[in-house]
């Protein structure tokens, strides 16, 4: 069959969709870019706030409605259960995030009304890929064993399960051999992988062994945990330059009483503590965050704290979600009382907060030489080139260079989300 797929939600979605792409390609099915081409149309979504769910079911119910042969699959179908078939009469297959490995056996079936949930299965085909450029995603960790009090996640993904080391170095070693030079490794609080096990620092255990990898330029991970910010991840990262100066390091909060309420396990300072030992370890260390607005009885006073550790912890770029109560989570059982134009407020400061304090960060980066690894032609002005440095930040420069490339940018303007240089 022709099949296209639409992904919603977070870098584990993208994983998974693509995952499916490669086993359905080698069950035989053909690939196809647009809707109107393809006989079955999959859509992978997100539940995580309300919002992104009734994204990713509007664009099902749309797809529906035009006759194809349509499945949805991920976070969404775990929290409607048969309730799916309600929302989307029409729709011929629903499967959970965990069994999007059925998806080829069941397309076989001609199926209707069918539903996986999947609940606590390990994943068949989570090391499938079609290798498409030189960086890509690897599933290291799947679910989540935190119970953070807001969190759908944990719910809809399942226990935690961290994929054995042999098999992801050996996927990692394939895809160098396809040409792979950058990986991203995948968990939803990826420095507790090996930790169901009783395992202390398998996460930088893992990492030296794939630095062991020829080939492979650059390892990147997401999202960190402070917990996680280790004596020996520190050593790890000092010991190996190909891992990335960045974390992803969520804080939600700068508000000690609202991270106890919400059950994140550290406090403002220990947050700010793993931060420091980053820093002092690179100065350059880039840090990005995830923040919630709203929060069940954030007040006035609680908002100002997270400004003020926003701008201690002098994050790179952060991402600001006004709360959204999640059926079936501990926050959803308190009164949703900050009012929406009070947290779109918030989310407002933040950005603005965020825009002067990315720039002043950018600007400090004046004068110095990235390395980068070329990407291809820049997304707002096509005559120029664009890729990431280190920290994950974006970098343009005049003239082409091969994609994958190793290119030295010195860099000779700064703004708040991407910094401008000559390739040298
Ligand atoms: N596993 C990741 C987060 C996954 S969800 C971690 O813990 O680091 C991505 C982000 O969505 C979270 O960091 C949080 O900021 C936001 N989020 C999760 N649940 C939410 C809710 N109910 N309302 C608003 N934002 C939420
Ligand atoms: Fe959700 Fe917390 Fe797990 Fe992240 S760590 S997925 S926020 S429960």
């Amino acid at each position: 069959m022709k099949f296209c797929l639409r992904t919603y939600g977070c870098q584990m979605n993208v994983r998974d969709s693509e995952a499916v792409e490669a086993l359905m390609i080698a069950a035989g099915h053909e690939k196809v870019a647009s809707e109107d081409e393809a006989e079955l149309v999959i859509v992978n979504s997100c539940t995580v706030r309300q919002k992104a769910e009734d994204k990713a079911v509007g664009k099902m119910g749309y797809l529906c409605s035009t006759g194809k042969m349509t499945g949805l699959m991920g976070c969404a179908v775990k929290r409607l259960g048969r309730d799916v078939f309600k929302v989307l009469p029409k729709l011929d297959f629903a499967v959970g995030p965990r069994a999007f490995g059925l998806i080829p056996k069941i397309v076989a079936s001609n199926p209707h009304g069918v539903l996986e949930l999947g609940d606590d299965l390990i994943p068949e085909g989570m090391g499938a890929h079609e290798v498409k450029g030189f960086q890509t995603f690897v599933t290291v960790l799947i679910g989540c064993d935190n119970r953070c009090s807001y969190c759908i996640v944990p719910d809809v993904r399942g226990h935690e399960y961290s994929r054995p080391e042999v098999e992801i170095e050996a996927e990692v070693r394939s895809l160098v051999d396809h040409g792979v030079k950058e990986v991203c490794l995948l968990g939803q609080s990826v420095l507790r992988y090996g930790a169901r096990e009783g395992k202390a620092d398998a996460f930088p255990h893992l990492l030296e062994r794939l630095c062991a990898i020829e080939g492979l330029e650059r390892i990147r991970f997401t999202s960190a945990h402070p917990k996680g910010c280790t004596d020996e991840l520190i050593r790890v990262y000092r010991t190996y330059p190909q891992i990335c100066r960045h974390l992803h390091l969520p804080v939600q909060s700068g508000s000690d009483r609202i991270l106890k309420e919400m059950g994140r396990r550290y406090t403002r300072a220990e947050y700010l503590a793993a931060v420091a030992k980053l820093r002092e370890f690179d100065p350059e260390f880039a840090i990005t965050t995830d923040i919630i607005v709203g929060y069940p009885g954030e007040t006035e006073a609680d908002f100002e704290l997270t400004r003020s550790l926003m701008e201690e912890a002098g994050f790179d770029n952060s991402f600001v979600f006004k709360y959204s109560p999640r059926p079936g989570t501990r926050s959803a059982m308190l009164p949703d009382d900050v009012a929406k134009e009070e947290k779109e407020r918030r989310d407002q400061v933040l950005l603005a907060d965020q825009e002067a304090r990315g720039l002043r960060r950018n600007q400090a980066l004046v004068g110095t030489v990235r390395e980068v690894l070329a990407e291809g032609p820049s997304k707002r002005n096509p005559a120029r080139y664009a890729g990431r440095d280190s920290g994950n930040r974006i970098v343009v420069w005049e003239g082409a260079r091969p994609v994958g490339s190793k290119v030295q940018v010195r860099i000779t303007e700064a703004h708040a989300q991407i910094l401008i240089g000559e390739a040298i």
